[in-house]
């Protein structure tokens, strides 16, 4: 549904001449696809920057006393070396994916922004109203199967408005874990709105479905999987996954590596969170931005966790991947610099 106060482009219309005006401005080619997991506390915020110079931020977090979550955007930003944003994408109407927004909007230029098109509840509607004034004419909506480009990164919009991708891509097809899966009762309806897209480069796909839940990701997964298997997956809600995380959806995907976007008492909050990531087969790395405190110990590797505090000491550390161009990916801690190397399958 589009909003008729303001009327929304379709996505094709737009890119074609964006992406010729951002060539002209884009910085020096990087060797990499850089992905920053921005620590917004158990929000969302995931930077993602092309080798062209290209820029999507997917989310903003929380509003916080003195901007902490726009800061701390910004300070990511710097690291890779950009001086604005080409695109907003707004995963959903809730406080910790778009509560910053109006004050990164005033930190940084934003060219284009990206949400899901529909309505939300009374509650939201707040949120929603700043997005709108924010993203004024620069305002796309966003369907499932859209595509857009970055350079050689491809952007596939995978959820929109509670409807998916049609046909299965990425070697997706019947998924032998549906038998007897359990299915869970739909979570709030902008959950369910969430736009998740899928970034590609080369063999490598990274995956943000913001806050999709479980009865949206069995609806993507059984009894075909359409959205294939993925390389990184940035776990849906946090890694709470009572709402999230059905496991037909998980062992279907086949991530290779799993990037939390917890809070200290935010996603993981119970052991078994952490253990259904931990017994997809195959995954070969779980990164957390922060410490579960209430996972009972329940946590990845220290190295591999980016925040041991609580808010009022956490320091904001991020998680990156720097992707290249033949499939091999290194994750970093921002906290402590200890990376590890993949190769994409
Ligand atoms: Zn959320």
């Amino acid at each position: 549904m589009r909003d008729a106060g303001r009327p929304a482009r379709p996505i094709g219309v737009a890119v074609c001449a964006l992406a010729f005006a951002v060539a002209a401005a884009a910085p020096a080619a990087a060797q990499t696809m850089d992905i920053y997991w921005i620590d917004v506390e158990g929000g969302g915020a995931t930077l993602v920057v092309s080798p062209s110079g290209e820029s999507m931020l997917v989310d903003t977090g929380w509003p916080r006393p003195e901007g902490r979550d726009a800061h701390r955007i910004v300070a990511a930003m710097e690291d890779a070396g950009l001086e604005k944003l080409d695109y907003m994408l707004i995963t959903h109407f809730h406080t910790d994916h778009v509560g910053s927004l109006a004050e990164l909007a005033e930190m940084v230029e934003i060219d284009q922004f990206l949400d899901h098109g529909g309505e939300t509840e009374e509650r939201n509607q707040q949120w929603r109203d700043i997005y709108l004034e924010t993203a004024g004419d620069t305002r796309m909506v966003a369907g499932a199967g859209d595509v857009l480009t970055m350079g050689d990164v491809e952007v596939r919009m995978i959820s929109s408005n509670m409807e998916l991708i049609g046909e299965p891509i990425n070697d997706g097809g019947p998924n032998p874990h549906c038998a007897g899966a359990e299915n869970r009762p739909a979570a709030s309806p902008e959950n369910q709105r969430t736009l998740g897209a899928l970034f590609s480069f080369g063999g490598f796909r990274f995956v943000d479905l913001g806050d999709l839940d479980w009865d949206m990701e069995m609806e993507l997964s059984c009894p075909v999987n359409r959205l294939g298997t993925v390389t990184v997956y940035q776990t849906s809600r946090h890694g709470a996954f009572d709402g999230a995380g059905a496991p037909a959806h998980l062992w279907a995907i086949e991530p290779q590596v799993v990037v939390v976007n917890n809070g200290p008492r935010k996603g993981i909050t119970a052991p078994h969170h952490y253990d259904r990531i931990a017994e997809v087969p195959g995954v070969e790395g779980i990164w957390q931005t922060h410490l579960a405190l209430e996972a009972d110990g329940h946590n990845t590797a220290d190295d591999m966790i980016a925040n041991f505090e609580d808010t009022d000491e956490c320091q904001g550390h991020w998680l990156k991947a720097s992707v290249r161009a033949d499939g091999t990916y290194t994750m970093t801690n921002g906290r402590n610099g200890y990376s590890r190397t993949y190769a994409a399958r």
